[in-house]
C-alpha cells in the first residue's frame, strides 16, 4: 500500500521512499510512500525524478491502481525492491497545476453563487484549464463579469483548507451533496474536502494552493456551447 503524501501536503516536493513492488515489463515501481499526484478529477499526474544508486532517472508517468502508486521510469533502469530512492517533483508544472486546479474550484463557486449553474466536468494543463456547466444563461456578456467575479475572491484572499472525513460526516454536509458526493462507490470510508473559505466546498482528490491569492490571476479566455442548455468556459492563470 502506498501513504499518499499529497493528500496531506500538497508543497512537498521532495522525499524519500522505499520501493515495494517493481513491475519490469512495464518499466514502473511502486512506492511505500509518495507524493507524486497519481492523476484524477481532471488533474494530470505529475513528473520528476526518482535517485537512487548515485543516479536519477526520469518518472514519465504515475497512475494508482488500488492501494498502489506506480511511478513509470525505463525497464533498464528501476531500482529494486525493498531499495532507498530519493523522490523529485518537477515542481514548476505541479505548481502550476495546484494553481490551475484551484482556479478552477474559484469559478465553480463564483458560478454556483451568482448563477446558480452547477459544474459537470472539467479538465486542465499546467496554467489552463476548463469546466463544464448546466448554465444555460450564459451569454458572451457575462464573461467579463464571471471573470472580475473571480479576480475578486483571488484578492479576497480567502484560505483553502483541506480535510479528510468519515464518509457519514461528509454526507451531512449540504454543500458536498449538491457536488454529487452520491455517486462515490460504496466502499470508499473517507471523503477528502477542498474548502475555499466562505465560497466553495467539493470533495476532491486533487492538490490545491494554501490560499486563493497565490493563483495569481484568472483570465476567462472562451466559452462554448454544448448544447441549450450545457456551456464550457475556457480560463488561464497568469
Ligand atoms: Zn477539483
Amino acid at each position: 500500500m502506498t501513504q499518499l503524501l499529497y493528500q496531506t501536503d500538497s508543497y512537498l516536493r521532495e522525499f524519500e521512499a522505499t520501493v515495494v513492488a517493481v513491475d519490469a515489463e512495464n518499466g514502473r515501481v511502486a512506492l511505500d510512500r509518495t507524493a507524486f499526484y497519481p492523476g484524477g478529477g481532471g488533474q494530470p499526474c505529475d513528473l520528476g525524478t526518482l535517485t537512487f544508486g548515485g543516479v536519477a532517472v526520469a518518472v514519465s508517468k504515475v497512475a494508482k491502481e488500488g492501494n498502489l502508486v506506480w511511478h513509470y521510469t525505463s525497464p533498464l533502469s528501476l531500482p529494486g525492491e525493498g531499495q532507498g530512492v530519493r523522490s523529485t517533483i518537477d515542481w514548476d508544472r505541479r505548481y502550476a497545476l495546484m494553481r490551475t486546479h484551484s482556479a478552477l474550484h474559484i469559478l465553480c463557486g463564483v458560478v454556483w453563487r451568482d448563477y446558480g449553474a452547477l459544474v459537470t466536468g472539467g479538465n486542465m494543463d499546467p496554467g489552463a484549464g476548463r469546466m463544464d456547466f448546466e448554465f444555460e444563461t450564459l451569454r458572451g456578456e457575462l464573461v467579463g463579469e464571471i471573470e472580475a467575479k473571480c479576480n475578486q475572491e483571488i484578492a479576497a484572499a480567502r484560505d483553502i483548507r483541506v480535510r479528510i472525513l468519515p464518509r457519514q460526516e461528509a454526507f451531512q454536509i449540504p454543500d458536498l451533496i449538491r457536488t454529487k458526493i452520491n455517486l462515490l462507490p460504496e466502499g470508499i470510508r473517507e471523503v477528502r474536502t477542498v474548502e475555499i473559505v466562505g465560497l466553495d466546498l467539493q470533495a476532491d482528490g486533487g492538490t490545491h494552493v494554501a490560499n486563493t491569492r497565490e493563483v495569481g490571476r484568472i483570465h476567462v479566455t472562451d466559452y462554448k456551447s454544448k448544447g441549450a442548455i450545457n456551456k464550457r468556459i475556457y480560463i488561464e492563470v497568469g
